[in-house]
């Protein structure tokens, strides 16, 4: 889990005696970050998994879970293997310490330690966090408008799937292909389809509910994931984002564009079904949406497809 920016970095202590934690806490109360406590490895590993923790500091050796089967575990589970690790202990043997650094440890402090060593030790490794968390964000990113890219798409898709799954509610997926926006650009050069692309992602973005994830899929394709949505949430959705983009007005020289959009959408269960039978589905439906004339939401209800509003497509039999 990524830092949010502004927001106070969160620390967490491992250690079996209370007296040293207290310790630590007192000698970082100076430096704006939230400390976090746990009094062995095992209560640790549980609370990176399920909090957002910028570093922890452990104590080597505790007898519930020690600092080196403790790492590991961090390391191998996705969800806490970015967090950097810096051991505190008495031990300082070279051996302890290599061991400690060969399973991922950032540093290694050996105790009793300096206070002024340990702020600037944590310090350096929480600006490396800041680069990575930056850089992993970047990574996340479409650069054009600032949206989810198809990689955000994919982890996000997975984690409001397993999400919905434990809940047992619909999970939605829309997907949206601009029409003929070849032609957009060929008559009014790429730079001008750059900022409509803008603008559109900034109308998907104001067309879906808090809580959804809006990513482009591709050049002219746009991908929206919605949790705890089923198929009438995401018919209202696509139509609002169809409309909204039929709205839009870009003024040139030459008069205005418009832009037109076809969409499809579908939705499940996930025990019913999987993430990439979920795009398939809606990707169909977006297919369907296009051989018929396009503007319109197509509809992937289980494997028939039709259009969202019979009185403008037919029954899309
Ligand atoms: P259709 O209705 O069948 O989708 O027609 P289309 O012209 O939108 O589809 P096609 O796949 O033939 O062309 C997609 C166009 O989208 C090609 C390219 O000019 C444009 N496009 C893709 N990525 C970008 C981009 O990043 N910026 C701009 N300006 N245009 C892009
Ligand atoms: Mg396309
Ligand atoms: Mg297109």
């Amino acid at each position: 889990m990524r830092c949010p920016p502004g927001t106070d970095r969160r620390i967490l202590v491992i250690d079996e005696s209370r007296v040293s934690r207290s310790l630590v806490r007192e000698h970082l109360q100076e430096e704006s970050v939230v400390i976090v406590e746990a009094e062995n490895g095992r209560d640790g590993m549980a609370l990176a998994s399920r909090e957002r923790l910028d570093l922890i500091l452990m104590d080597l050796s505790m007898p519930i879970g020690d600092g080196f089967e403790t790492i590991r575990q961090l390391k191998d589970d996705p969800r806490t293997r970015a967090i950097p690790v810096i051991f505190l202990s008495a031990e300082s043997a070279s051996a302890a310490k290599a061991k400690g650094l060969d399973l991922g440890a950032v540093d290694f402090i050996s105790r009793p330690f300096d206070p002024v060593e340990l702020k600037a030790r944590v310090r350096a490794a929480l600006r490396t966090k800041s680069l990575q968390d930056a850089l992993e964000e970047q990574a996340h990113l479409d650069g054009l408008t600032g949206l989810g890219n198809r990689l955000a798409l994919e982890e996000r898709l997975l984690a409001d799937w397993n999400l919905c799954n434990r809940r047992d509610t619909p999970i939605s997926l829309l997907i949206a292909d601009l029409d003929r926006f070849k032609a957009v650009n060929d008559q009014h050069g790429h730079a001008a389809g750059d900022a409509i692309l803008q603008q559109i992602a900034s109308v998907l973005r104001d067309s879906v509910r808090d809580g959804d994830f809006v990513a482009r899929y591709g050049g002219e394709e746009f991908v929206v994931v919605a949790p705890d949505c089923d198929l009438g949430g995401a018919i209202s959705m696509g139509e609002r984002f169809r409309s909204a983009v039929g709205a839009m007005r870009t003024p040139t020289k030459s008069g205005h564009i418009v832009i037109t959009t076809s969409v499809g959408v579908c939705s499940c269960r996930p025990m019913e079904s999987s993430p990439g039978e979920l795009l398939g589905h809606a990707d169909s439906a977006l297919y369907q949406a296009k051989s018929a004339g396009r503007d319109s939401v197509w509809v992937n209800d289980r494997g028939i497809i039709r259009a969202s509003s019979p009185s403008r497509h037919g029954d899309g039999a």
